[in-house]
């Protein structure tokens, strides 16, 4: 691969295992909130809310809905399933949800080896599509605050991941050369494309080797094969 300089991450799923966290939190907020008297158990609950999640995620990216919608909407729909009405609850649970998640630590694996090795080779940044005081936060919190010089939030720098301003803010804030920076990414919609609407190189960390018919420059489904790569 051609000598790079910069190596945007993902964070979400690519460093940060969102899955393992989400479902550790929502599992203690759902006994706290004795989410057992309208849930038959903690699967069916958890079941329902990600079709939910996914479905207000894609209608707050196509801007349909408010942050504040998307936060408190998807637990209140899902509760609405159990025949709990209650907007109260649902905001309370949002807020406790967005704190206590920020807070989880688990990383997929490999993550502190192969950033160890990456550091002192490379200037790395992360590109995110959140908010901002979650995705510092889990930055903070997990121990990778260190590893990196920029932090990208797509709330902050005004457009999501794939789009190609969201690229071109983070590569041109870095002073970095498109031929010399990387993208690393879990997302084939939101990295892998964002990448290819800039030009820039890619590789697509795909953990549970999901088949798909993308052309990408690269892919991998452990993070050490970065350090053969890099
Ligand atoms: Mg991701």
């Amino acid at each position: 691969m051609p000598k790079y300089q910069h190596l945007f991450f993902d964070l979400d799923h690519t460093l940060w295992d969102f899955a393992t966290n989400e479902q550790v939190t929502l599992k203690n907020l759902f006994q706290r909130y004795r989410l057992d008297k309208h849930f038959s158990d903690f699967k069916a609950f958890f079941a329902i809310y990600q079709v939910i999640n996914s479905d207000l995620w894609l209608r707050y990216r196509n801007k349909l809905i408010t942050k504040t919608q998307l936060n408190t909407g998807r637990f209140h729909q899902t509760f609405l399933t159990g025949g709990l009405n209650s907007e109260t609850m649902a905001k309370n649970f949002a807020a406790d949800f967005i704190r206590e998640n920020a807070l989880q630590t688990t990383l997929m694996p490999h993550t502190i080896e192969v950033l160890d090795y990456l550091k002192p080779r490379y200037h790395m940044h992360i590109i995110t599509n959140g908010f901002v005081e979650t995705q510092q936060l889990k930055l903070d919190e997990s121990g990778l605050s260190p590893y990196f010089e920029r932090l990208f939030v797509s709330e902050q720098v005004g457009a999501q991941k794939p789009r190609r301003a969201f690229f071109e803010y983070a590569i041109k804030s870095c002073n970095a050369r498109k031929k010399e920076s990387l993208v690393i990414g879990d997302s084939l919609d939101a990295d892998i494309q964002g990448a290819k609407n800039f030009g820039l190189d890619h590789v697509y960390f795909n953990p549970a080797k999901i088949k798909h018919n993308e052309t990408v420059h690269k892919e991998i489904s452990s993070l050490r094969e970065l350090m053969d790569l890099l």
